[in-house]
């Protein structure tokens, strides 16, 4: 059985030789900032501290997609869209029931008159 030299002396969870552990690096200056949406979700986001790099005003909440903010005030909520509309709510809002009720009448009369012509 081959041994593999480089496994000789490591650890487990050790990162691979000559890479030194994560836990002794100095990290780069950052800035952690706190988002709020409209509904009260909160998030963290981290921003390296260089030139260069700006802060957004507004971001998507991660959890429900809504504008979120930072500072005093947290972004207010988008206005609800229009109620949905069925075509028939839409043909009610164009004419009335009586007006509809002279229209079928009227095609029904142009319907019977086409059927009493000879055929040809
Ligand atoms: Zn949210």
């Amino acid at each position: 059985m081959p041994s593999s030299s480089s496994l000789r002396g490591s650890r487990i969870g050790a990162g691979p030789p000559g890479v030194p552990d994560a836990g002794s690096q100095e990290l780069a200056p950052r800035t952690t900032v706190l988002f709020r949406c409209g509904q009260g979700h909160k998030m963290t986001l981290t921003f390296a501290d260089e030139a260069g790099v700006e802060i957004p005003a507004s971001t998507a909440c991660r959890r429900c997609g809504m504008p979120a903010g930072w500072g005093s005030a947290p972004p207010a909520l988008p206005k609800p869209a229009a109620p949905f509309k069925t075509p028939m709510e839409f043909l009610r809002m164009r004419r009335t029931q009586q007006e509809g009720d002279a229209l079928v009448e009227q095609a029904l009369q142009a319907l019977r008159a086409g059927r009493k012509r000879p055929a040809t």
